[in-house]
């Protein structure tokens, strides 16, 4: 069953609809100071294109930009029509602002709807949303989204985790949204009280924000027993509801109607082939207020080969492989985080958190990962967590080629903020 009309376009109408609305996009665009300026420059007609092909000549629009740009520059009708504006959390640096007009609003309420209602998740269910609200796009974002489905939503928002679970038992939640390092987090709280995670009523869950594995995807479905569906979206293109799973939980369609993907080659911004991975380009289609044009995404995937078993024929990305400012160099080794990640979560004794410490000695980088150790392992004698050490030590270096020093920490011991999780802290170079 489906939510919405495009929701079952072929690709035939779904590529009739973008070129339609590229050009009204650009039009828009052209209207706001930034785009303005930029398409008299590279001689952008809007009036011209007349195929998808064409978005490749058009010039990208970076974080930068956005941040030059700040507050209005981007603006394509007049401020009293904006009603409301979020920021970008600033994961990597200043923030940017992205205005919504009541139609854009309306768009994104729906498109957010149409991803819920995807995974099976009705208006009889009861919604939770962990997420921080206030200028980050996942508490509005998703709570108007779940209210458009119908769903009673209740505006948890992040942290506080004992009134999140007196609030899920309370009210029999069976969906919510949480990011994955929260996640992980409220499975080690809730064992504390003693309370089985798998006891709770939920059966959804909508996961995203930041980077996780497949394999912490798993761990969550098992500890929670329920469902988890990965959530890709960011502020620039609205927030969540860009792209998500669908129950064959097999990457995330991108929805076409309202955006143009490309993939990119990070170094060079040439299109990659089909099924390579690189950097995400997104272009709105649907947005009045604030449209933007070949956003450099600066996150890595690619398009999932061949159509999805579900019938949709939105294209399909795969699991976001991290940011391209994530990767870490050392010793000459490119490494991403979730590399590291894959490795520990696989390991019935890891626990459910762990950090990354990028250290100068002397004239050599070194790496040393801290892994939390689930307690009915930290208990064991020394020769086991020694052995334990070393089973993650050869593993890790099996996956990234350098041979990191494994700090093994209690459970629960390493920082563990409401936000995005930090998984990399580099002291290179801060010494003097
Ligand atoms: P910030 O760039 O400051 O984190 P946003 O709150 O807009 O601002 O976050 C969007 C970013 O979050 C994306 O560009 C991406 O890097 C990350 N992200 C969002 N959803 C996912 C997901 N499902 N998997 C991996 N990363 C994600
Ligand atoms: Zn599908």
């Amino acid at each position: 069953m489906l939510y919405d009309d495009a929701e079952k376009w072929s690709r035939e109408e779904i590529e009739k609809a973008q070129i339609e609305r590229l050009r009204r996009s650009l039009q828009k665009a052209a209207a706001s100071r930034f785009y303005g300026a930029l398409f008299r420059e590279h001689g952008v007609n809007p009036d011209a294109v007349r195929g998808l092909d064409d978005i490749r000549r058009l010039p990208f629009t970076t974080k930068k930009d956005l941040r030059q740009a700040y507050p209005d520059g981007l603006l394509a009708m007049p401020h009293a029509d904006m009603v409301r504006m979020h920021v970008s959390s600033g994961t990597t640096g200043a923030p940017t602002v992205i205005y919504h007009t009541k139609n854009d609003l309306d768009w994104w309420a729906s498109l957010m709807a149409r991803c819920m209602h995807m995974v099976g998740i009705r208006p009889t269910d009861v919604f939770q949303n962990m997420s921080g609200y206030g200028l980050f796009t996942g508490g509005l974002g998703i709570h108007y989204g779940a209210e458009r489905l119908g769903c009673l939503t209740i505006p948890a928002g992040a942290g506080n985790t004992k009134r999140q679970i007196k609030l899920i038992t309370d009210f029999n939640v069976t969906a919510v949204h949480i990011i994955p390092s929260y996640a992980l987090h409220l499975a080690n709280v809730l064992r504390d009280m003693g309370v089985d995670p798998a006891s709770l009523p939920i059966r959804f869950a909508l996961v995203g924000a930041e980077p996780y594995t497949e394999e912490a995807r798993r761990r969550l479905e098992e500890m929670f027993d329920m469902k988890v569906y990965n959530s890709y979206g960011l502020s620039e293109m609205n927030g969540p509801g860009v792209a998500f799973e669908c129950a064959e939980q097999r990457g995330m369609h991108l929805w076409e109607d309202a955006y143009i993907a490309e993939i990119v080659a990070p170094e060079t911004g040439e299109p990659l082939p089909d099924g390579e991975t690189g950097e995400l380009v997104m272009t709105t289609l649907g947005r009045e207020g604030m449209p933007v044009i070949r956003y450099r995404t600066r996150d890595l995937t690619r398009f999932l080969p061949g159509p999805c078993p579900c019938g949709r024929a939105h294209r399909r990305i795969d699991r976001i492989a991290g940011r391209c400012d994530d990767m870490i160099i050392i010793k000459g080794v490119n490494i991403y985080p979730m590399q590291v990640e894959a490795i520990l979560m696989a390991m019935p004794e890891v626990g459910q958190n762990y950090l990354i410490e990028l250290d100068r000695v002397g004239v050599m980088d070194q790496i040393t990962i801290k892994v939390e150790v689930k307690e009915e392992f930290f208990v064991e004698d020394m020769r086991a967590l020694t052995g334990l050490q070393k089973r993650i030590t050869s593993r890790l270096r099996d996956e990234i080629l350098v041979t990191p020093r494994v700090e093994l920490v209690e459970a629960k011991s390493l920082p563990q903020g409401e936000g995005k999780a930090k998984r990399v802290i580099d002291k290179r170079g801060t010494d003097s």
